[in-house]
């Protein structure tokens, strides 16, 4: 059963993640939570994020550059991560239909997704 409490700061948590638009990492969603409830404690944060990557409500989208990286945007797409500058853009979803036929199979492993990632360097910086 989720308190009013736990559902205000998720409600918090998800807008601030979206208000970043930058596919940020937990310290980044604390210090934009905090701007406006500096009473909220950064486990309080990092809690959150990982409960709400695990339920759906957000998309953890990896480890980058040493950090995981959240996303409010669950819609099927794909990420690009500029080299130079490291930051993280959306990619539309690509046509990968039977890549998972591709598949080798591996012994009592069950693959449900998967999670990719384009690398290169963004047109600003290019
Ligand atoms: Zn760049
Ligand atoms: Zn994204």
């Amino acid at each position: 059963m989720r308190s009013p409490r736990n559902t205000f700061q998720r409600r918090l948590i998800y807008d601030s993640v979206a208000e970043l638009g930058t596919h940020p990492t937990a310290e980044e969603v604390y210090e934009q939570v905090i701007k406006t409830h500096p009473s909220i404690s950064k486990a309080t944060v990092y809690r959150n994020l990982g409960q709400m990557a695990e339920t759906g409500e957000l998309l953890n989208i990896g480890n980058f550059n040493g950090s995981i990286h959240y996303d409010h945007n669950c819609y099927e797409h794909y990420h690009f991560i500029c080299t130079e500058c490291g930051h993280i853009f959306d990619s539309p979803a690509v046509n990968l239909a039977g890549i998972l036929d591709n598949m080798p199979n591996i012994d009592g492993f069950h693959v449900t997704g998967y999670n990719l990632s384009f690398i290169g360097v963004c047109s600003q910086c290019k």
